[in-house]
Parts: structure tokens; C-alpha cells; sequence
């Protein structure tokens, strides 16, 4: 719902804060996620950043999350799903070239990185391509193993 996700953007600082708490509570309770195993926790934790996601931030669950670096506007949005930074085709009014009922998401980005700000706003990390395979899965439970370095 594009309501709930410019009121995201507009909260963005904070939410980002929840974001970041929640990752640290989950790298805590690594050494019984990975007890459990996170293979197979994997599709119910998809299942929950799904609704909350999906929610907040009209999320298209790709498995990587980058919200955190995107001002809490979900690149996966943009018509294009570029992850780095808009087209050539916003309009003058901030809008979708191809959908002009739509902000640009890049143009909510910039705003959500604002709300952020420096030094926490990470906006200017370049992201890697999105690998399409890990469409579906945990995005939170990558991030965990992603900040432990492990697999
Ligand atoms: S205008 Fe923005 S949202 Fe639309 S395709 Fe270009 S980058 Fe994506």
C-alpha cells in the first residue's frame, strides 16, 4: 500500500533504528538459530518479514535486503529494479516515468536517506546485483550470517 510505504520513508530514522535492534537481537541468538538450523527456519522467518515487510514497505521479498542502505524505501519497487540509484526518466514532479501515479522510488530513497541522515545514511553503497535465486528467502537470516561471516 503506497500509503504505508511514504509514511515508512517519513519515519525512516526510526524505523531503521528497529531495523538495526532487531538484526542485533537475531546475531545474539545465533549459536540457537544455527542449533535449530537455519535451513530449516528459513521459510517461516520468510513467511513473517513477508507480512511485516510487505506492510511497511510494500516489500517484494528479494531476499536481500538493502532497506537499511535505501532510506527504508524497497528498490525492488522501482519498475526497473534498480538497486543503485534512479533512471534517467524521474519526472519533474518526482515521479515514475513509467508508472506516474508512483514516486520514484529513488526520489523516496533520497528522502528516506535525508531523514536517516549523516553519518548513519549508507546510501551511497553501491549494491550488488540482486541474485533472483534467493527471491522467497529469509532476508533477516542472511543479514545475521552475513554480519557473523558465516554460513
Ligand atoms: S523513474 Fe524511478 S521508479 Fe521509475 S523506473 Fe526510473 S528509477 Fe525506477
Amino acid at each position: 500500500m503506497r500509503r504505508v510505504r511514504h509514511w515508512s520513508v517519513n519515519n525512516a530514522r526510526w524505523l531503521r533504528w528497529v531495523y538495526l535492534g532487531l538484526e542485533s537481537c537475531l546475531v545474539m541468538v545465533h549459536p540457537l538459530l544455527r542449533r535449530l538450523g537455519y535451513q530449516r527456519l528459513d521459510a517461516g522467518f520468510a513467511r513473517v518479514e513477508k507480512l511485516i515487510k510487505g506492510f511497511l514497505f510494500d516489500s517484494q521479498s528479494c531476499g536481500q535486503c538493502t532497506l537499511g542502505e535505501t532510506g527504508m524505501a524497497c528498490p525492488m519497487n522501482c519498475p526497473k529494479t534498480l538497486r543503485n540509484g534512479p533512471c534517467g526518466g524521474v519526472r519533474s514532479n518526482g515521479h515514475c516515468e513509467i508508472d506516474p501515479g508512483m514516486l520514484c522510488v529513488w526520489v523516496a530513497s533520497w528522502q528516506g536517506s535525508q531523514r536517516i541522515g549523516a553519518p548513519e545514511s549508507t546510501i551511497q553503497v553501491i549494491q550488488p546485483p540482486v541474485d533472483v535465486r534467493l527471491k522467497g528467502s529469509s532476508a533477516w537470516l542472511r543479514a545475521v550470517r552475513k554480519r557473523l561471516g558465516v554460513d
